[in-house]
């Protein structure tokens, strides 16, 4: 597995594996600190029969002031050779100062999609997503790239720029991979104590009733909700950040669900902040 820390040689890299494998290009880019979400995302990009390429970049312009960008892991050796392990040809891996010069001033901003959810609450957070995602593709020219059904709002931005500013790739949404007891994975799990850890699994717990009151028959987004505060409530060490039922093509609240929509629910564990939410898919089955 080859690592390239150098913007100026990427694309090369890119370009030979691409010749040698005779194979189109997949691309999961990541902030490293893996679990399996995202070597299951490695996982679809295979499966699609494409040579897998991983990006590990803690993007700075998507953390705002007082968030987490200092101390977010970094276990960059173990990262590696869990990518080199799940097949990745080529890793990614540049430094802040190389993808952003003290002179950067273009930036890619969503105005709709971004508006809600996350997007209120993390100011500038999706412009950084944004931003860093194009620059990625552009460097890495992928023919399909990867991302997690976890970040919802993210997953639906990526799926619009791609649509509105014709970019020609192919994008994969994966399913949500979760702990044995149902606790999205994330990252930031690794900032949970014990006691946290117990207390974090109200999130999922409230969209699994969510979901079970879905599959029941109720369909208004207001007692979903209700049902998800609950849960959340009991809990000390929880805060509710914020929990809406919103459709997918816009990520606007709705008053009733249904196919094509989602429960999207941040909440506060101590000083985690950790996401997840609930999938009405097309074809009307609520998907955690
Ligand atoms: P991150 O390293 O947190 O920026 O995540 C990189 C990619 O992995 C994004 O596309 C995420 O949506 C995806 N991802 C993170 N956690 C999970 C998970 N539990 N299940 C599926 N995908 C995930």
């Amino acid at each position: 597995m080859e690592i390239v820390r150098d913007p100026a040689r990427i694309r090369d890299v890119i370009e030979r594996l691409r010749h040698q494998s005779g194979r189109p290009i997949g691309f999961a880019p990541t902030m490293g600190a893996l679990h399996e979400g995202h070597l299951s995302l490695i996982r679809a990009i295979r499966e699609a029969g494409t040579v897998p390429v991983a990006s590990i970049f803690v993007n700075p312009i998507q953390f705002g002031p007082g968030e987490d960008f200092e101390r977010y892991p970094r276990p960059f050796e173990k990262d590696c050779e869990r990518l080199e392990a799940a097949g990745v040809a080529c890793v990614f891996a540049p430094a802040s100062f190389q993808m952003y010069r003290p002179d950067h001033t273009v930036y890619v901003v969503e105005e709709r999609i971004t508006l809600g959810l996350c997007g209120s609450r993390r100011p500038g957070h999706f412009r950084g997503v944004a931003t860093v995602v194009l620059k990625l593709f552009n460097l890495i020219r992928p023919d399909l790239a990867a991302f997690g059904r976890k970040d919802a709002q993210q997953a639906r931005l990526i799926e619009k720029m791609i649509e509105d500013l014709n970019l020609e790739i192919r994008l994969l949404i994966c399913p949500i991979v979760r702990e044995a007891d149902g606790l999205a994975m994330s990252s930031r799990n690794s900032y949970l104590g014990p006691e946290a850890r117990r207390q974090a699994l109200c999130l999922f717990e409230g969209l699994k009733r969510a979901q079970e009151s879905y599959a029941r028959g109720e369909r208004r987004t207001n007692r979903i909700r209700e049902i998800v505060i609950e849960e959340i409530g009991r809990r000390s060490l929880a805060r509710l950040d914020y929990v809406e039922g919103v459709a997918w093509h816009d990520m606007q609240p709705v008053r009733e669900l249904g196919p094509g929509t989602l429960v999207a629910a941040a909440v506060w564990v101590e000083q985690t902040r950790l996401i997840d939410n609930l999938w009405i898919s097309p074809d009307g089955e609520p998907i955690l």
